[in-house]
């Protein structure tokens, strides 16, 4: 068995006790579990004697730093999967692993001579995209904030965070009222997708819709551009449709005050159910008095991530080009 596999074995048997027990969803229990070995001790005092033996038993079998967080991180991912096909949430998914190691490598590029950053993601989720960030900055002094509206997720979240040693400071909010972070170097997000139904807060952003419900994902990008540093990177997993919606032309006049595009990077076709379902990255700078638009940006559209040699022949385009463009570096 590989670490993962047996890091993840324990999370889904221990999980499946607890649910059983507290009678709740696997999801739900694959915090829990998450919690108690993070604790290395059963919290929940509904667990009967038998079974807390048991669990205990289970935990003591691994010791959770002999793991990378890399591995923890995967292993708990596939535990949340699981919990996820159970109840399918379809605005909430957890951002690809894939697409999440490739974003961690572009944030990594982008803030190569950065010491000290502050990284924000609005749409924390499960926190996978966000600690498989950080794992992948490791010389850094990081401050990071996680935001989400979902309690759950939230716990998921902070549990995930955690068991990788990420001293994320969390909030249970909704991300477009105001809210109570440091600005932002990078802002890393997968923007939910949607109709926001709070309109009445809605009318305080200048992508607020001209008529009923505002695009969520606009005020998502108006949000995290108003919580970015001058200066500041924003990586945005974002649906191809964003371009080319009803509300664009008021999405681009702001994103061209605001902000300088440094590049859109379309994801694989093969990576989504439809054409419809397909996304791409989008990174953004916040303008400033030294920020500059690249000459050219960074237009690709990326091979399939199995393809090694592709992928890395792209990998090392992407690195001509911010050694061109001097972005960040
Ligand atoms: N990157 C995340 C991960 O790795 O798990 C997945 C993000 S998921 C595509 C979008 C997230 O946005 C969901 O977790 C959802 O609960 C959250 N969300 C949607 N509307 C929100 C709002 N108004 N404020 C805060 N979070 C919101």
């Amino acid at each position: 068995m590989t670490p993962i596999e047996r890091l993840f074995t324990l999370f889904d048997q221990t999980a499946l006790i607890l649910q059983e027990e507290l009678q709740c969803t696997y999801l739900e229990a694959v915090a829990e579990t998450g919690e108690n070995v993070f604790h290395g001790d059963v919290l929940q005092e509904e667990v009967s004697e038998l079974n807390k033996k048991r669990l205990k038993n289970e935990y003591k079998q691994i010791q959770l730093d002999r793991f990378t967080n890399e591995e923890v991180r995967k292993a708990f991912q596939l535990a949340v999967l699981k919990g996820m096909k159970e109840h399918t949430q379809p605005h909430h998914q957890m951002t690809p692993d894939a697409v999440s190691l490739f974003m961690s490598y572009l944030v990594g590029q982008f803030t190569a001579n950065h010491f000290a950053l502050t990284i924000l993601d609005p749409a924390v989720g499960t926190a996978n995209l966000l600690t498989a960030v950080l794992n992948h900055l490791p010389r850094k002094q990081v401050k990071s904030y996680g935001i989400d509206v979902d309690d759950l997720l939230m716990k998921v979240a902070y549990v995930n965070a955690n068991l990788q040693k990420h001293p994320v400071h969390f909030f249970n909010q909704d991300s477009l009222q105001p809210l109570f972070v440091d600005h932002a170097d990078v802002v890393i997000c997968d923007l939910p997708v949607g109709y926001y139904p709070n309109d009445d807060n809605a009318s305080r952003f200048i992508l607020k819709g001209e008529s009923g419900h505002s695009y969520a994902h606009h005020l998502f990008i108006e949000q995290s551009v108003h919580y970015t540093k001058e200066g500041g990177y924003l990586f945005f997993l974002i649906p191809n449709s964003l371009f080319t919606s009803d509300q664009a032309p008021q999405l681009h006049a702001f994103l061209k005050e605001h902000t300088v595009i440094q590049g859109l990077l379309q994801l694989p076709l093969s990576m989504f159910k439809n054409e419809q379902a397909a996304k791409s990255i989008f990174i953004l700078q916040k303008k400033g008095i030294h920020v500059k638009a690249p000459k050219k940006a960074l237009l690709i559209e990326l091979p399939k991530f199995s393809n090694k040699q592709a992928m890395k022949a792209m990998m090392h385009k992407i690195d001509e080009w911010l050694a061109t463009e001097k972005k960040g570096l």
